[in-house]
């Protein structure tokens, strides 16, 4: 007998919920055709929802004994979720899924196959069409993939979704990851293994609102590019050193040339001009360093990831 934990993150997911809960017990009910000896978890996370969802969850566990829940103080975003839902999950293998069914449970056989039959650890969704995003957002998020695999080491992928199966020893290394700022994306691509990736198109969530926007998903890739390289630092150093040997250059250049013609004053504007420049590259440039250095600040408090205020 084996068991598969399917983890829900949940934020104000009242909409959803009866129906992803009425698509995954039909699925599940499928699997029990192929495969008689897997049985279900299915681990709800209620991110410090604002509506009904944890009421629904806890209507759906009273009829159904495969459901669990845990439900945090407050809401502490979905990479927290995902972090309790591993942290709780008892099976031997861990889906993790939305509510919203953006993620086809249809995939799941494919998925449970890759990882008990074909030799992979993990086995991972992606879209392969943007469809139904704004087109400034999917350029920015072309954008965020590109550097973030050019100055990393890490592949990470265009179009992963968080939607994937994990055998017990990938979940295991995971958790091994205690880092407060988690970039999931980046974790799993870190710990390596071997992955399958699966396409899919993209689908519209089937009731309620996506919790992104702009500003989130740009303080998100930060969060991935400041948690994943310290590129930025580097290029920070390289900036200071190209004008420190421009500024030796203009030294040597202005003495000569004082030598050779005497020294007329002149050339004010271009001075400012100059000032504010290197005012402004410098500031930049603190600015990065500041950035690594609140996120230090926030690790070495090692405050917990999340805080569950119910938990079954
Ligand atoms: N979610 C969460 N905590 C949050 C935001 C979102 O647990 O703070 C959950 C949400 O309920 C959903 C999943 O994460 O199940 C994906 O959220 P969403 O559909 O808003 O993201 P998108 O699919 O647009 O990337
Ligand atoms: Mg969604």
């Amino acid at each position: 007998m084996s068991l598969l934990t399917i983890v829900v993150p949940c934020y104000n997911e009242e909409a959803a919920l009866p129906l992803f809960y009425d698509e995954i017990s039909r699925t599940i009910d499928d699997f029990k055709n192929t495969e008689p000896d897997l049985s279900f978890e299915l681990l709800f996370i209620d991110d410090g929802s604002k509506d009904r969802t944890i009421e629904i969850i806890k209507e759906l566990r009273a009829g159904d004994e495969r459901v669990h829940y845990v439900s945090f103080s407050r809401n502490f975003g979905k990479e927290a979720g995902i972090y309790a839902g591993l942290e709780n999950a008892a099976g031997d293998y861990v889906v993790i899924m939305d509510a919203d069914l953006q993620d086809p449970p249809s995939l799941l056989p494919e998925m449970y196959a890759a990882v008990t039959r074909e030799g992979y650890d993990t086995a991972a969704t992606r879209r392969v069409t943007r469809q139904g995003e704004p087109p400034v957002r999917s350029f920015f998020a072309r954008q965020f993939y590109k550097i973030m695999n050019s100055v990393t080491d890490l592949e990470i992928m265009d179009g992963a979704r968080d939607y994937r199966i994990m055998t017990r020893t990938m979940v295991n290394a995971v958790l091994g990851m205690k880092e407060y700022n988690r970039f999931t994306k980046g974790i799993y691509s870190w710990v390596g293994f071997k992955t399958k990736w699966i396409d899919y198109e993209n689908r519209e969530r089937v009731a309620g609102e996506t919790k992104w926007n702009f500003w989130k998903l740009l303080l998100y890739s930060i969060e991935g590019f400041v948690g994943f390289t310290t590129a930025p630092l580097t290029i920070a150093a390289v900036i200071g050193l190209f004008f420190t040997l421009a500024a030796f250059i203009m030294i040597v250049f202005i003495i000569i040339r004082t030598l050779i013609y005497g020294d007329p004053t002149s050339g004010w504007p271009s001075m400012i001009c100059i000032m504010v420049f290197m005012g402004g590259v410098q500031l930049f440039c603190i600015g990065l360093v500041g950035e690594y250095l609140a996120k230090t600040y926030l690790e070495t408090k090692n405050r917990p990831i999340y805080i569950a205020r119910e938990k079954e």
